[in-house]
């Protein structure tokens, strides 16, 4: 008997070699009918024997193309009718948009193939791609994913490419950026005012200059990085100099998984991260005595380091034969990067001694992925390039949703039915350059998905730019959500919880339900709401922001408060060398309470006592003092000990008190025990005091699932510490993975709990 069946299939299934995959599907069985993209994903009609379109269907998800993601299939039987070959017909606009547009992705070993084959005709050609691989979301305007929605619609294709294009046996069938030395994109070297450097090969030139130390700014996928060559010490701080970035780690590109092997110490997870199609930046425990120069990463045991994901990247290394290239994002301390050849010239002179440009207009900034495997798992710190603007699966629909983020950081999450799509990076929104990359990200997400929230929502602090964004909207409901109530709910959604959690939410910054500056807080909490159940004691901050930047403010604040002033007496050098001169100006300001909000942030407590302990006085970009606490704490030996906290009932919830903590690092510091030893013993005695915490609320509330989210978490020592605790406590233990357990995961908590005041 012969059927016919209609089958509509959604997900990410357009520019992934899907329509190619599904004619060779059916014409190996010598079934007729036709595949179409539509807005929705790809539609097919198949027409044959019962048992042959029954096997097609079976096949059908089973063998699709590596880069497809399927997430439903829907059949229909129809009439036959009389066509007798399966056609691919060319792309309808559908009314609802519901396909997935795939993230940009790392060349393919196909192309890096024919890219070093003298017999090709793209040997050498920086922007050779095919179905499996190139840039995806950075050149879209919009969809369906045709090439006149691209930025490659200003490159008509050659006879040869255009050949290629409409043979649906050939890899590069329907590859929507398909290009040659003769019909596409070339790159070209540009002097610091813009001038085309004539040459009959820009990259050996780049190359040249690279050797000689120069910083080259080199345009990419999602944006411009500057490299340098990474073994030339003199020329990265000329770089750190001149871009005014005093200490912050810059990641580094190698050639190849041998060559990150000689710099770093990766096992299996890390190689995972590192050689897949996502190529993001994996933060690697570093391997000493190496010709990458220290500047790279001043005081860090990790280094960030990535395999080159695009041909000119090959290029470049085979080139220049480089062991190592610093790639930072090129931009100004924390403003978006650079994505335009002419906007880059303006923007980074004084910076890069050179430009190597390229004419495919890059239409959405992105910027490179950072991960890290900690405790047996690869943890997103940044998700960005190669995975968005993938979902992140939800356990249930959802409503259309808008949630808007925190401050540093920022991404954004749109939601529609089970999928929560999450923005790229954003960044700081501090300044209005990364406002205006907001607006943008927000109005091009929306775009893409064709997503119309009904809520948007938002933290609750006030001033906020993102909150203030989100109050001016008309026409859509909105929902104020507590910072830390969105960490936990982030965990939970990424986790597929549902009911109550125990959640320990620990991180710098967080705007409280009472107008204080939370940051170390212990959560009873699910979707619909939350009870502060514990937290790390109030301290003053003296100097609000500028405590942040200026660790030795909060020293002086756990002193004073342990202490009082007998803190002056207590000869230990953070009080000879730093506090003296200042100790009474900040005690006054703290006592009169001038400019000094009270906190328990857990960020201020690793900030204070790395002050106290010296490791340092003053960062210089986020998070510093506590990189540089777990750096140290991991060159500890193993049983190092654990420094004891108070923790008493007071008011209804549970107060971590921090008193005998300083107690205890002065007597250690007066016995000339090593900063290592004592992080670890710091380390440490957080832990058992959470643990210790988590067994009194699993008693008063019953709950054996705890939550761990916030930055704080982005510590691998104390992260793999505090599950093992836990475990051993026979708790069911849930952290991040798949969105950064600090800001950059927040907005899909917040859109979790919008959800749920909205009635789901
Ligand atoms: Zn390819
Ligand atoms: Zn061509
Ligand atoms: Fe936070």
């Amino acid at each position: 008997m012969r059927i016919r069946k209609e089958i509509q299939v959604s997900g990410i299934v357009q520019g992934v070699g899907f329509r190619p995959y599904v004619f060779r599907l059916a014409t190996d069985r010598h079934l007729s009918g036709s595949i179409r993209n539509t807005s929705a994903g790809v539609t097919i009609e198949i027409q044959g024997p019962a048992n042959e379109v029954e096997d097609f269907l079976a096949q059908l998800p089973a063998e699709a193309p590596a880069l497809a993601r399927i997430t439903q299939v829907t059949t229909r039987e129809i009439p036959c009718i009389g066509d007798a070959e399966f056609r691919i017909v060319s792309s309808i606009m559908g009314e609802t948009v519901r396909a997935l547009i795939s993230p940009d992705v790392a060349i393919c070993d196909d192309c890096l193939r024919e890219l070093f084959d003298p017999a090709d005709r793209r040997y050498l050609y920086p922007f050779i791609n095919c179905t499996n691989c190139g840039p995806r979301f950075t050149i879209i305007q919009s969809i369906p994913y045709d090439r006149s929605r691209t930025s490659m619609a200003v490159f008509p294709m050659c006879e040869e490419c255009r050949r290629e294009y409409e043979d649906p046996k050939n890899r590069r069938f329907h590859t929507q950026p398909n290009a040659c030395w003769k019909c596409g994109p070339q790159l070209e070297l540009w002097d610091t005012g813009g001038r085309r450097v004539a040459c009959s090969d820009p990259v050996t030139k780049a190359v040249m200059r690279l050797r000689i130390g120069d910083v080259i700014a080199i345009k990419g996928l999602g944006g411009f990085h500057l490299a340098v060559d990474a073994t030339n010490s003199s020329g990265v701080e000329l770089l750190r100099r001149r871009k005014g970035r005093a200490e912050k780690p810059f990641a580094v590109m190698v050639p190849d998984l041998e060559a990150a092997r000689t710099f770093c110490e990766i096992d299996g997870a890390g190689k995972e991260a590192l050689i897949s199609q996502y190529r993001p930046i994996v933060l690697l425990p570093r391997r000493s005595g190496t010709t990458i120069t220290d500047a790279v990463a001043p005081f860090q045991r990790d280094i960030g380091i990535f395999l080159p994901y695009t041909p000119a990247h090959y290029l470049l290394f085979a080139a220049g034969n480089f062991s190592a290239l610093v790639m930072t994002s090129a931009n100004l301390s924390e403003e978006p990067i650079s994505i335009d050849n002419r906007e880059a010239v303006t923007r980074l002179a004084g910076i890069a001694d050179g430009f190597l440009v390229h004419n495919r207009q890059i239409l959405l900034r992105c910027d490179d992925s950072v991960v890290k495997p900690m405790a047996g798992r690869v943890r997103q710190f940044r998700r960005s390039r190669g995975y968005v603007p993938g979902p992140v699966e939800l356990h249930k629909d959802v409503p259309t949703i808008l949630a808007v983020g925190a401050e540093l950081k920022n991404t954004i999450c749109l939601t529609r039915g089970r999928s929560a799509f999450l923005s790229q990076h954003i960044g700081d929104l501090e300044n209005l350059e990364s406002f205006e990359f907001f607006r943008e990200a927000v109005e091009h997400l929306q775009t893409i998905l064709e997503i119309h929230p009904q809520i948007i929502a938002h933290d609750l602090h006030p001033d906020y730019l993102s909150t203030k964004w989100a109050l001016a909207q008309t026409g859509v409901r909105l929902a104020g959500v507590q910072h830390h109530h969105a960490h936990i709910a982030s965990c939970m959604a990424e986790n597929g919880l549902e009911g109550r959690v125990i959640g320990f939410a620990l991180d710098g910054t967080g705007y409280g339900a009472d107008s204080t500056v939370w940051g170390g807080e212990a959560l009873i909490a699910g979707y619909s709401r939350f009870e502060r159940a514990g937290h790390i004691e109030y301290l003053p901050l003296p100097g609000g922001a500028k405590a942040i930047r200026e660790p030795w403010r909060m020293g002086i604040s756990y002193l004073a408060h342990t202490f009082g002033q007998e803190a002056l007496g207590l000869g230990i050098t953070f009080i000879h060398k730093v506090a003296r001169g200042k100790f009474e100006m900040i005690l006054r300001m703290m006592k009169q309470q001038v400019n000094s909000p009270l906190t328990s942030s857990c960020g201020r407590l690793f900030d204070g006592v790395a002050a106290v302990i010296g490791i340092r006085e003053d960062v210089s970009y986020e998070a510093q003092a506590a990189m540089e606490m777990e750096a140290a704490a991991l060159a500890a030996p193993a049983s190092a000990g654990a420094y004891p906290f108070s923790l008493v009932r007071e008011d209804g919830s549970w107060q971590i008190g921090v008193r005998p903590l300083f107690e205890a690092i002065i007597e250690d510091l007066r016995r000339k025990t090593t900063v290592e030893v004592i992080s670890a013993r710091f380390h440490n005695g957080l832990v058992e005091i959470l643990a210790r915490l988590a067994e009194h609320l699993r008693e008063e509330s019953s709950l054996g699932r705890v939550c761990l989210s916030g930055g704080t978490f982005q510590n691998g020592y104390l992260l793999s510490n505090l599950i093992r605790r836990l475990e051993e406590r026979e708790f069911e233990v849930f952290t991040h993975a798949k969105v950064p357990a600090g800001d950059g995961g927040l907005c899909l908590g917040q859109a979790l709990i919008a959800a749920h005041a909205a009635g789901n």
